[in-house]
C-alpha cells in the first residue's frame, strides 16, 4: 500500500517513527494509502527546519528560484498521472478531474516563477531626499488547507510563497494527505534547499493550531471552514501575524429573463454538482426569472439526469462519491429541512440504487424548486450537489435575494443584456462575479471572499503580495 511521510529538513521521516493511520476510498471503503500522524512537536520541529532555511532563500536570486519553480513543475507534470489516481482514491473525484487538478497546480507553479521575477521596488526623488520601497518575503508561512481540492488550494499558497522567498510547513487535511503530500515531494525533489519546503501530517486542533500560534510562523495562509477561520483570526491577533483566509462560501446563480436558458441551464448543472457540490464556489441557490422558470427547471433537470455516477476511477464517469458521510448526511439534513418547509424536489434525492454504490458515500445530485429564504439551504453552505430553485419577479428583487447572505465568495448572472450583467455584477457582494460564466477562478486573477468568506486575495499579483512586506529606506542624500 502507498505510505505517506511527512517531510520535514529535506527528509522524508520513516513511516515507523509516528501514529499511522489508514486513508480509506469513499467510493467502495478499500484502503488507500498508510499515513503517519504528527504531533505539535513535529509541528515544532519543521517550523525551525523552516526559519533557518529562511535566510538562504530569501537571499537566492529571483532567476534562480523561479528555475527551481520551473522544474518543480515539470516533475509534478512527470508525476501528475500517479498523483491524479491517489487523489481520485482519496478524495472521490473523477480522474480526468484530479489529472485536470494537478497539471492546474503545475501551471500555478510556473506562473508564480515568473511573477516572483517581477517582484520590483520603487524609487522616488523628492523635495526631502531620496526614498527606496522594497518589497521583502515576510518569512516562515504555515500554508493549511482544505479535502475537496487538497493540491489545487495547495499550489495556491505554494506557488506566491516560493517566488516571493518564504519558506514553509504546510499542514495538508487528515482525511486526504496523500495527494497534497505527494505534490509537495515533486517540488522538494525538483532540488529546492533543505527546510525550505516542509509537510506536517496530524489533526488541525493540535498540528494546525501549533503552526498558527509558534511565533516562527508570521504568515498563515488558510482555506477552510469559516468557524476555523474565525478561530485561526483570533489566535494569529495575539502576534500580529499576516492571514489571508479563503474561508466557506453561498453562491447565488441569477437566471434574468432575457438568458440564454440553455446555456445557462447547463453552467448551472455543472456549476452546481461538480465535484458534488463541494467546492466553495459551487452554485448553492439558482433565482430564476418567473416567466422562464419553468423553462430553466426543465432544462436543468434535463441536463442533471444526463450526469454519470461512479468510482472516480471509472471511464466516463461525471461524478464520484461525496467525501464522507457527515457530508452526505449534511446534505441530507438540508434537503429535508427544505421539503419539510415546502420545496418541491424535481431530482434526486437519494442514493444511487445497485450493488456498485453499496460502500461509498454516493448521493444523487439533487434539483428542488420553489426554495425559500426560510429554508437552511438558502442560508447554510451545505457543501453538497444540491440546487434550490427560487424564482423573482425584477432583477433588483433578485439581486437582494443574492446578497442576503453572510458568505460573499462568488456570484453568477445570465442575460442577453451586458448592461444588465455589468450592473448586477458591480452590485453583488461578491470576491467574483461570474457573467454569463460559471467560474469566477483564473489564476492571473484576484481570488477571495467578501464578508465571513474571507479576507485577503490568493491567485494573480496579489497573491504574491500577500507573502510580502513592504519596506521604505529613506536615504539622506
Ligand atoms: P476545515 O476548516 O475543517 O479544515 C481545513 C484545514 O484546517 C484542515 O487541514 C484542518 O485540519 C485544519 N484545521 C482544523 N482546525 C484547525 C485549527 N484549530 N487550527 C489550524 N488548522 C485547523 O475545512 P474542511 O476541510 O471541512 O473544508 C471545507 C471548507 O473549506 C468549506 O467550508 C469550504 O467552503 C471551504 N473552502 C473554501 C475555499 C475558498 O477558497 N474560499 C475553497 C475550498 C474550500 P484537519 O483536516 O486535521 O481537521
Amino acid at each position: 500500500m502507498h505510505q505517506t511521510h511527512m517531510i520535514i529538513n529535506g527528509e522524508q521521516l520513516p513511516i515507523s517513527s509516528h501514529r499511522v493511520e489508514t486513508i480509506y476510498n469513499p467510493a467502495n471503503q478499500e484502503p488507500v494509502a498508510l499515513v503517519s500522524v504528527g504531533t505539535r512537536q513535529d509541528a515544532q520541529t519543521a517550523l525551525e527546519a523552516a526559519k533557518k532555511a529562511f535566510p538562504l532563500w530569501s537571499e537566492t536570486s529571483s532567476e534562480k528560484r523561479a528555475e527551481l519553480l520551473h522544474s518543480a513543475a515539470d516533475l509534478v507534470r512527470e508525476r501528475a498521472v500517479s498523483i491524479a489516481r491517489l487523489l481520485t482514491q482519496e478524495q472521490g473525484k473523477p480522474l480526468k478531474n484530479a489529472r485536470a487538478e494537478i497539471l492546474s497546480s503545475a501551471d500555478i507553479l510556473d506562473y508564480y516563477a515568473e511573477e516572483g521575477r517581477r517582484n520590483v521596488g520603487e524609487w522616488l526623488a523628492t523635495s526631502r531626499g531620496r526614498s527606496v520601497v522594497l518589497r521583502q518575503p515576510v518569512g516562515v508561512a504555515a500554508l493549511i488547507t482544505p479535502w475537496n481540492y487538497p493540491v489545487d488550494l495547495l499550489s495556491w499558497k505554494v506557488g506566491p510563497c516560493l517566488a516571493a522567498g518564504c519558506t514553509f510547513v504546510a499542514k495538508p487535511p487528515s482525511r486526504a494527505p496523500v495527494a497534497a503530500t505527494e505534490f509537495v515531494r515533486a517540488i522538494s525533489d525538483a532540488g529546492l534547499p533543505a527546510g525550505v519546503v516542509n509537510v506536517v501530517h496530524g489533526p488541525g486542533g493540535e498540528v494546525g493550531a501549533e503552526l498558527v500560534e509558534n511565533p516562527i510562523s508570521r504568515k498563515i495562509a488558510f482555506t477552510g471552514e469559516t468557524e476555523t477561520g474565525r478561530w485561526i483570526m483570533a489566535r494569529a491577533a495575539n502576534q500580529i501575524k499576516r492571514v489571508s483566509l479563503e474561508l466557506g462560501g453561498h453562491s447565488p446563480f441569477i437566471v434574468c429573463g432575457d438568458a440564454d436558458i440553455e446555456k445557462a441551464a447547463a453552467a448551472c448543472a455543472q456549476r452546481a454538482f461538480s465535484n458534488m457540490g463541494q467546492i466553495c464556489i459551487s452554485v448553492n441557490r439558482v433565482y430564476a426569472a418567473d416567466e422562464v422558470a419553468e423553462e430553466f427547471t426543465d432544462r436543468l433537470v434535463h441536463q442533471t439526469e444526463r450526469l454519470r455516477i461512479g468510482n472516480g476511477l471509472e471511464d466516463n464517469v461525471d461524478l464520484g462519491p461525496m467525501f464522507s458521510n457527515e457530508q452526505r448526511e449534511k446534505t441530507k439534513e438540508h434537503m429535508k429541512d427544505a421539503l419539510d418547509r415546502g420545496a418541491e424536489l424535481l431530482f434526486g434525492g437519494r442514493e444511487p440504487e445497485g450493488k456498485a454504490f453499496e460502500k461509498g458515500y454516493f448521493f444523487l445530485p439533487t434539483v428542488l424548486d420553489r426554495a425559500d429564504h426560510k429554508m437552511k439551504i438558502m442560508r447554510e453552505e451545505t457543501f453538497g450537489p444540491v440546487a434550490p430553485i427560487m424564482r423573482f419577479e425584477t432583477v433588483d428583487e433578485a439581486i437582494k435575494l443574492a446578497n442576503d447572505s453572510n458568505y460573499g465568495l462568488a456570484a453568477y448572472i445570465y442575460t442577453s443584456d451586458i448592461a444588465t450583467g455589468i450592473q448586477a455584477a458591480e452590485r453583488l457582494e461578491a470576491g467574483g462575479v461570474g457573467v454569463n460564466i460559471n467560474n469566477v477562478m483564473d489564476y492571473q486573477m484576484p481570488f477571495g471572499g467578501w464578508k465571513e468568506s474571507g479576507i485577503g486575495r490568493e491567485l494573480g499579483h496579489y497573491g504574491l503580495e500577500s507573502f510580502l512586506e513592504i519596506k521604505h529606506i529613506r536615504l539622506g542624500i
